[in-house]
């Protein structure tokens, strides 16, 4: 009898625990459901249908850390649409959409240009850098080789390049312009800033592939395909300007015409070029380029 009286009294209180238990947790899960109404941040449909819409890369080109920032930005903001390079007018016309804008034309999609031609073969070192392997550490030394404006080669860029669209071929930054999307990462990653972001308007664009701005003769002495500063293709066509010993491609004004190919023939070293998807091989240097005069 005894027993019997012990588990009907562990019974009843067990039952009496459970009910407690039971209260409570209704009484908490009331508190949460009015605290998650209470404290829950609204989030505008618009900005979800904008983050779908762009490419989701995280690439930084448009200025925020990453496509979820851009697509809040440009909802407090629309005067940011255009800003996502990967996504180009498609998107830019889908994030118009969503907001009811008309999407204003957008010129030309930026690309990178690499502002110097030389390979290893073409440039004069004065001794073997055997420090870290990145431009970045490469360019606080003085002499990691004779031209302090051009490429270095340790690839800064190319591992800034999500794309896989920049390899370093003898040396010297190239771009696959078939992969690139523009993100602008490479540029904004060379520590010598000779990659510019430029409107490509074309398939493939002229360009001065040099950054030197030493006197002809330092350069010549530096670099076999650096530009001497001559003025030979100012002379030939208006979309070439010189300015402190180098000449420079005005690539609003270029336009695939006999002047631009007369200066580039006219070039003594070959530093006029074309880059873009189907660009043809750089000409060789005539062999005595004239030196500049300017000194
Ligand atoms: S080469 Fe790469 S890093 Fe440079 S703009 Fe193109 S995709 Fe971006
Ligand atoms: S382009 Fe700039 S970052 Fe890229 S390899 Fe050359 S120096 Fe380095």
């Amino acid at each position: 009898m005894m027993i019997l009286a012990n588990i009907v009294d562990l019974l009843s209180s067990a039952w009496m625990a459970g009910l407690i238990m039971l209260g409570l947790g209704f009484v908490f899960a009331v508190v949460l459901l009015i605290a998650h109404e209470k404290l829950k941040v609204e989030v505008d449909p618009r900005v979800v249908q904008i983050h779908a819409a762009l490419p989701n890369i995280d690439c930084g080109a448009c200025g925020f850390p990453g496509c979820g920032g851009y697509a809040k930005g440009v909802l407090e903001n629309p005067e940011l649409i255009g800003r996502c390079s990967p996504g180009g007018a498609a998107v830019a016309g889908k994030i118009a959409a969503i907001l009811n804008l008309q999407a204003s034309e957008s010129g030309p999609a930026q690309r990178p240009i690499v502002h110097c031609r030389a390979h290893t073969a073409d440039r004069t070192y004065y001794a073997e850098y055997q420090g870290i392997p990145s431009c970045t550490a490469a360019n606080a030394l003085a002499n990691a080789q004779a031209c302090k404006f051009g490429c270095l080669g340790f690839g800064d860029c190319v591992r800034a390049c999500k794309f896989d669209a920049l390899h370093i071929i003898d040396g010297l930054s190239t771009v696959d312009y078939s992969k690139c999307t523009g993100c602008t990462a490479c540029s904004k990653a060379c520590p010598r800033n000779l990659i510019e972001m430029v409107p490509f308007g074309h398939e493939n664009m002229m360009t001065v592939a040099c950054s030197s701005k030493e006197n002809g003769k330092t350069t010549r002495a530096m670099c076999q395909v650096g530009c001497i500063g001559c003025g030979l293709c100012a002379k030939q066509s208006d979309a070439f300007t010189i300015a402190d010993n180098l000449a420079r491609m005005d690539y609003s004004k270029y336009a695939p015409c006999g002047e631009n190919e007369a200066a580039m023939n006219k070039c003594p070293t070959g530093v006029i070029v074309y880059r873009g998807k189907t660009a043809p091989p750089p000409r060789e240097p005539k062999a005595k380029p004239a030196a500049s005069t300017t000194s």
